[in-house]
């Protein structure tokens, strides 16, 4: 079709990138926020508002959000498989779809009620697992997130096609311990099949999966440098620039030429 645009991504960029940041780290706030902003780029950071002081745990992260980032859900509580534990107590393949109904509903409330300047955010799978029951009654907990959030990130080998992805299902490669190039390379694969490459982080040379700060800030150093080709932006950011492109699509192919 004459003039169609072929993929959402506008400016002249190749293609899009999302930094996600899972578990509200402290090296997050320490380590990455600074390089980020030497950088001039944006990011996500799921938080979990678990506990009695919630309020609290959400409180540094109101300053994140005024400076552009999005703080994204990744549950109140950040339950995984039962495969990780030696009980089955408070995991996945012991609750039920409306466990995580609450999961996801209260920790969007939460960050709503403490953060109200962000009016959309996404989710996070905690483990990057999206189901509850197992065997026979397994279920899939997608559909809960979709009807919370306009995007959820999970775990892939790919890079998200902005056609085909499932929103509410992203894929994401986990980065910890991953080089400066090697980060590089997934960004530029990406790039150049015009898709939207989704990097997961947790600590910034700190706690578990980490990746080093000098790692990290080499690839932001990249991304700064190339933000001309590339689109670094938050999930939330990039997910409503695909919805958008999608659904003008549809609209002209209801409407015929
Ligand atoms: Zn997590």
């Amino acid at each position: 079709m004459p003039g169609e645009q072929l993929h959402p991504w506008h400016d002249g960029y190749e293609g899009a990138v999302s930094l996600t940041f899972d578990d509200g780290m402290r090296s997050q706030l320490e380590g990455a926020l600074p390089i980020l902003a030497e950088n001039g780029l944006s990011a996500t950071f799921y938080v979990n508002p678990r506990g009695p002081d919630w309020r609290g745990l959400l409180e540094p992260w109101k300053a994140v959000a005024e400076d552009g980032h999005e703080v994204g859900n990744h549950t109140v509580s950040h339950p995984c498989s039962c495969a990780f534990k030696e009980t089955r107590a408070d995991c996945l393949e012991t609750m039920t779809l409306d466990d995580m109904e609450w999961e996801i509903g209260e920790g969007k409330r939460r960050i709503s009620e403490v953060i109200p300047e962000q009016v959309d955010f996404t989710f996070c799978y905690p483990c990057y697992h999206a189901h509850v029951g197992e065997g026979p009654d397994r279920r899939s907990y997608v559909p809960v997130v979709a009807r919370h959030h306009v995007a959820g990130r999970g775990k892939g080998d790919y890079a998200n096609h902005p056609l085909t992805a499932d929103l509410h299902h992203l894929y994401s490669f986990p980065v910890e311990r991953r080089a400066t190039s090697e980060m590089i390379g997934l960004v530029e694969e990406a790039a150049g099949q015009n898709r939207w490459a989704v990097l997961t982080f947790h600590g910034i040379s700190e706690g578990h999966l980490s990746v080093t700060e000098s790692d990290f800030t080499g690839l932001c150093n990249y991304l700064g440098e190339h933000r001309d080709r590339i689109w670094t932006a938050p999930v939330v950011a990039v997910a409503r620039s695909i919805h958008a492109w999608r659904s003008a699509r549809t609209t002209r192919t209801n409407h015929g030429p």
